[in-house]
Parts: C-alpha cells; structure tokens; sequence
C-alpha cells in the first residue's frame, strides 16, 4: 500500500507554528475541540441516518470514547460518525477549511502575545491537537464507504495519508502526547476537563477502562443541554455550550432558553455574543443559528429561521413538530418554520427591551457591537419597525453617550418640530460641518448617525412620533421657528447688511447652471458659507454613498442651495462690494467661486474646476501679499 506525503497550506504551517511555539496556558482546550468534533460527527450522521435510506443501518448507538494506551503514550479520541473521505481528509486537515480559521491565520503577526489572545478568540480547532501530541495520528471511515484512510503529521509542515482498516463509520484522532501532554494520560485530569468543557454535549463520552476486569465510564450528563431544566444547568455549563455551538470563546452578553409550548412545540437556547463575530459584515449576511428536530441537528444554514438582522444571534432551535421525512429544503418552506421565526424575533426584541431598561449601561455596550446589524430591520422588517426604533440608541451633538428617540423627542424645545440629524462617514467629520452651527448656536440636539447602514433606514423610516426625520443638509431644516434655547435677551435677528441682495444676485449669476439657488442663511455662525440640499433632492452624504457604491448613473450630482452666512465679515465686505459696484466686477465673481469651492471642500468634495479653483486662489493669496 502506497504512502503519499503532501504539505499543509501555508496558512496551516503559519499556525501549527504558533500552537506549537506557544506554550498555552490553557492547553487543555485541544480536548474540548476534539470533543467538539466528534460531537458535530456524531450529529451529522444521525440525520443521514434518518434522511438516507442508503445510510439507514450505519449508525448505532453515538458515543465518543477516550482511551489511554499509558505504555504507548497515546490518548484516542474515537466517534462512531460521519467519518472522512481521502479527499477530505485532504481538505479538511490539510487546508483551513474554515474561513473563521483563515481569517484567525491571516491576524497571526508573529507577536506571541498577541497572536495568544487571538487563539483565544477563535479557537484552532483540530490543530490545537499538536499543543500536546508530537504525533497526531487520525484513522477515519466515511459513513457509506468501504475504505478507511490514515492521516499521519507531526505538525512540522506536511502529513501523509495512506489506506487503512477501520470497523465501521467513525474516526479516531490517536495522540502520541509529548512532554507538554503527559497529564492526559491520567484520568483525573481526563475527567475533569471533560466536566469542565464538554459537559452539555448530548452524545455519551466514555472513558474506556484501562485493564479489562474494570468498568468503562460516562464523563458527561449526556443529554443536550437545552432539554434540562434551566434550575439545572449552571452558568459555566451555558458558556461551554455556547462556546461550542457559536465557535466563539467570549462571554455571552445574554442568554435566552426558552421553552414554548403548544399547536407549537420548540425549545429555543440563544445567545447574544459579548463581542462581534469576525463574520459580521460578511456580504451573505447569513444566520448561523442551528436547527434540530426532536434533537436531531438538521443545519446550520436554515435562511428563513431568522431574519439578517438578528444574524449575530447564537445557538438552537430544537422542534418537535417539523418533518424529518423530508429534504433540508423542503424544511425551510414549512410555515411552521415561519410562525418559529416570527415567536423568536418577538422574544428576542423584548428581551433586548428589559435589558435597554433594566440596564442601560451594558445595553450601550450591546448597541455598540450590533446596533448597526439591528437597524437594518428597520427598513427590512415593518412589522416590528417601532419596536426596532425604541431599541435603537444615537450619539447626539448636545449630549454624553447614548440617547433614545424618545429621550430626543421629550428635549425639543418648543416651536421644533422635527428630528434633526446629520449623516457622516465618522463622528468627527461630521461634527465639523458647517451646517450644525445654527442648530448649536440656538442649542437643537441633532443627531449624528456614523454608520452606512443609517443614510438607508431613515429615508424609509421617515417619522417617529409623527415628528419627520430631517437632515440638516436639506433646505427644509429651518431654524427660524425654534425659540432660542440659550438665554439671550436681545433678539437674535440678524442685521443683514446693505448690498445682501445685490450679493446673493451676483454670485447666482456667476454660478448660474452650477447651483440650484443662492439664499442668506440663518444655519450658519463661523463659516460663510456651505452648500444644501433641496427638500426634493437627495440628502448630500447618501447621494455620496450611492455614488460610491455606483448606484447612481456615473455622473449624476443633484445641484445644491449655496446659503450664505449675511454675518460674516467676508460676505460683509463682498456685500459692501456689490452695493457700489455698477458693472462687472471679476472681484465678486472670483469670490463666488471659491466661496462655492470652499463649500465643496467642506463637503468632502473636490473643487468644481480644480484649475480655475488654483488660479483665482492664487490670485487672490498674490494680491493680499502685495497689497
Ligand atoms: P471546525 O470544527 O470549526 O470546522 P476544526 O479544525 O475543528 O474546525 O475541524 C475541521 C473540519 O474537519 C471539521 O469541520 C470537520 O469537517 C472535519 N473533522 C474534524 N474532526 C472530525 C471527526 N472526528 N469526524 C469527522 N470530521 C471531522
Ligand atoms: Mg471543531
């Protein structure tokens, strides 16, 4: 029988690497992960077994078994499974299969610290076998197959693979254990990692008894975990199992288990991660809640289960009453998936609801990792847009932290009546835009919405409260109504100064065909001037967003309002200008259209004509030089 020899992946090596360097602290974990494994073997058979007619003899009882051969210095971990194919035993352990793990393999820095807290955060799953094995030796049967394969690596770079004999479906993962990994052939400590780890796992782990007139023994409870009782089931014992079925090793920020019964019968056990999944943002968006019958996983990819926005949920739905007769499919178009759908996100909404209540501070460290994932319900799921609204939570120009749309509505001033916001790529850009300094000056709290998905929901939203959303870049944001928060006595009317007029209709001449309109501002205190959206025309940064992302034809650009600030002294002396002045005058031209270009550049935008902007600059610097 042939022996071929490959090499690993680079990314592969990169990481034995550093779980072969490491000397981790918490180096028990390689059984949990393989535990793990043998767990997720174990269930994936038991539904083909169910679902296969081919396959319907080919498991028996599950169990995991650990064995110690104390002379060999090995320790096996051995499922009766699913089993590998050569080809995947090619894939699977010879390459990252996992992107979670890829993603893990491409952070690694070679800074041994930091690579250790990213272990951490990922986990390495198979590979953490080397951080006690000096020989890693898997001998594996796929389920259907008559041939067994062996796997052969010391983790130093490449493995072999060669034919093998095995009595049925399953795989065993023998140990030769180095110096690091003799404790694991003591079964005190074999027990106790397993107690501590592995108990929630619903398959037996037995280990076998090492002289024969002795008793095997079962480690674990051996019942899932979400069919006990909750009185039953400690902390830990939640966290474990949360570490296994979200491949996440944070603390939950929030654990629901729930049982519903009924013309419906599931039971629920979800988890709200206490740190952002890497895969957040990831275009698929998917779900990644597992789905079982009657204890029976069935996938792990159920679409309809869940809606997006509540992908960073975690864990199981296990009913009684879906069909396993039928395809994966099939499954998902069964309305009683529908009706679980619409139970889960009602639970999970009030439960986010009591904890926004309850305890502000940590819902604020909640919103920070998944609000900007929960707001895309806003414009996806209608049905529950007011209760999505009340969770949602908003940084603010006048205050500390986090507010509420309530919070906001109940501070208007009187004579406001609609919520102000402002939309930015990040918090400080936005917050220098000149158009907040009219809402400042008469202290109006807006709203400065950062993430993308915001330019997005709140043209859908439109109201709260029957109060309209409006963007400070729009002309509609008039700020004349609302009675001037801070305590001034004089009135705040502006003086507009004499030649206003004959300003504002010059410099509409000069850029006539490139702004919609020229106006004096009342939004405006420092800067002279900036640009405005017509209460018809896009708000200025989504139309910037959808421009970058090509939704809008190539050079498509709404003409803006250009208001100018009658107060400043530049727009005096230009007034003044204009009042005399009986002809032409290039001077005030000039000025238009770097006033217009300055506007452009405060919007994050490039000058109209970036080589008349450079001239008439220049001129103007060359002038108050020489003058
Ligand atoms: P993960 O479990 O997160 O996918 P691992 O590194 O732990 O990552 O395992 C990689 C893959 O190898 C698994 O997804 C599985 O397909 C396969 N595998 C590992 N152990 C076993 C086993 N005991 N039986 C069958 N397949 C296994
Ligand atoms: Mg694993």
């Amino acid at each position: 029988m042939t022996q071929e020899t490959f090499t690993f992946q680079a990314e592969v090596g990169k990481l034995l690497d550093i779980v072969a360097r490491s000397l981790y602290s918490n180096r028990e974990v390689f059984l949990r992960e393989l535990v793990s494994n043998a767990a997720d073997a174990c269930d994936k058979l038991r539904y083909l077994t169910l679902t296969d007619p081919k396959l319907s003899d080919a498991g028996g009882d599950f169990r995991i078994e650990l064995e110690v051969v104390a002379k060999n210095r090995t320790l096996t971990v051995r499922d009766n499974g699913i089993g590998m194919s050569r080809d995947e035993l090619n894939e699977l352990l010879g390459t990252i299969a996992r992107s979670g793990t890829l993603a893990f393999a491409e952070q690694l820095d070679g800074d041994k610290n930091a690579d250790m807290s990213l272990i951490g955060q990922f986990g390495v799953g198979f590979y953490s076998a080397f951080m006690v094995a000096d020989l890693v030796t898997v001998i594996t049967r796929k389920a259907g197959e008559s041939t067994a394969w062996k796997w052969q690596s010391d983790g130093k770079g490449s493995y072999t693979i060669e034919e093998a004999g095995r009595d049925g479906p399953g795989t065993d993962v023998i140990l030769t254990l180095g110096k690091d990994g003799k404790d694991y052939l003591e079964a005190s400590t074999l027990k106790n990692v397993i107690r501590t780890y592995s108990d929630h796992i619903g398959i037996p782990i037995v280990l076998k008894a090492v002289k024969a007139r002795d008793e095997d023994e079962t480690l674990n409870t051996a019942s899932a975990l979400w069919t006990r009782e909750k009185r039953d089931i400690s902390k830990d014992q939640y966290k474990e199992f949360y570490h296994h079925v979200a491949r996440g090793f944070d603390d939950p920020w929030h654990i629901m288990h729930n049982k519903v019964e009924g013309v419906l019968s599931y039971t629920t056990l979800l988890f709200i991660p206490g740190a952002p999944p890497w895969d957040l943002f990831h275009p698929d968006r998917k779900s990644q809640l597992k789905l079982y019958v009657n204890r029976v996983f069935i996938t792990d990819d159920c679409e309809d289960l869940v809606p997006s926005y509540l992908r960073f949920l975690r864990g199981i739905v296990d009913s009684e009453d879906l069909n396993l007769n039928v395809s994966r499919e099939m499954m998902q178009r069964d309305p009683k998936l529908a009706k679980i759908r619409k139970g889960l996100v009602r639970r999970v909404l009030g439960e986010l609801r009591k904890k926004a209540e309850k305890a502000p501070e940590s819902y604020a460290a909640f919103w920070d990792n998944f609000g900007p994932v929960l707001k895309e319900g806003l414009y996806e799921d209608s049905e529950n847009r007011d209760a999505l609204l009340a969770l949602s939570r908003f940084r603010s120009t006048g205050k500390e932290g986090l507010m509420s749309l309530d919070d906001y509505v109940g501070a208007m001033p009187e004579g406001q009546d609609a919520i102000y916001y402002i939309t930015g790529e990040d918090a400080d850009k936005a917050l220098a835009s000149p158009h907040l300094e009219g809402f400042r000056a008469k202290d109006i709290n807006v709203l400065v919405l950062t993430d993308p998905v915001d330019d997005f929901w709140i043209s859908s939203v439109g109201t709260y409260n029957e109060k309209p959303f409006k963007s400070v870049t729009r002309a509609g944001a008039d700020l004349d109504a609302v009675k001037d928060g801070a305590d001034t006595d004089e009135t705040d009317e502006v003086k507009s100064p004499e030649g206003i007029e004959a300003l504002v209709g010059r410099v509409k001449a000069a850029l006539e065909g490139t702004v919609k309109d020229v106006r004096t501002s009342s939004r405006l205190t420092d800067s002279a001037v900036c640009l405005v959206a017509d209460d018809n025309d896009m708000d200025i940064h989504m139309e910037k967003l959808l421009r970058q992302h090509n939704r809008l034809g190539g050079d498509h650009v709404s003409r803006r309002i250009l208001e100018i600030n009658p107060s400043h002294p530049l727009v005096k002396s230009l007034a003044g200008l204009a009042r005399d002045a009986d002809g032409p005058d290039a001077r005030i031209e000039d000025a238009a259209h770097l006033l217009f270009d300055q506007a452009r550049i405060v919007e994050g935008e490039a000058p109209a004509d970036p080589q008349a902007f450079v001239r008439r600059f220049s001129q103007m610097l060359e002038k108050s030089l020489v003058a």
